[in-house]
């Protein structure tokens, strides 16, 4: 591939058979034109975030190689969350499946549709002991993730299985 670009995603799911659901969307990105699968971590059990009163999460890290722009890797993301039968109610609320782009090598921007790097993704924990998993040393805002990932520590994240995805 030409003009490749590594990227990281990350995905959650917390209704309906969550499992499935992932799987079913690395699935599909391994699936499209343009994107290699690199890496995928283990899955992590997570705390509700924001919204507190709702069933727990599955996460995942995403790594991949995209000749995709990151505007179009965000419309494959979109269109997989759509596919999989995501319904919106509230923000921060319950989804089948959301998948956030945290980072596109080379890439800061920050317009209505796109921000990059993620702006929460120093942040939560959710996002970041996934990432440390299959990209510690990735630099984000000055830091590595793994340092990143030390600072918010893992509280409210546990690892549920091992990483066995067949990619
Ligand atoms: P949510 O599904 O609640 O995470 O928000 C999705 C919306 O956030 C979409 O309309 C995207 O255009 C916008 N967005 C901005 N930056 C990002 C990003 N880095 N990854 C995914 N969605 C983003």
């Amino acid at each position: 591939m030409s003009n490749v670009r590594t990227a990281y995603l990350s995905l959650g799911a917390n209704l309906g058979n969550r499992e499935e659901t992932l799987r079913k969307a690395v699935q599909r990105l391994a699936a499209a034109e343009g994107i290699e699968i690199r890496a995928v971590s283990s899955l992590y059990e997570t705390e509700p975030w924001g919204k507190t009163d709702q069933p727990r999460f599955l996460n995942v890290a995403v790594g991949l190689e995209t000749t995709l722009s990151p505007e179009a890797l965000l419309a494959k993301a979109q269109e997989i969350e759509n596919a999989l039968g995501r319904v919106r109610h509230e923000h921060w609320g319950a989804r089948t499946i959301d998948v956030d782009i945290l980072h596109v090598e080379g890439v800061e921007q920050n317009t209505s549709e796109l921000t990059l790097p993620h702006p929460y993704m120093t942040e939560r924990a959710f996002v970041l002991v996934p990432l440390a998993e299959i990209a510690p040393a990735l630099m984000v805002q000055g830091k590595s993730v793994a340092v990143w990932r030390d600072a918010v520590g893992e509280k409210g994240v546990t690892r549920v299985k091992t990483s066995d995805w067949a990619i």
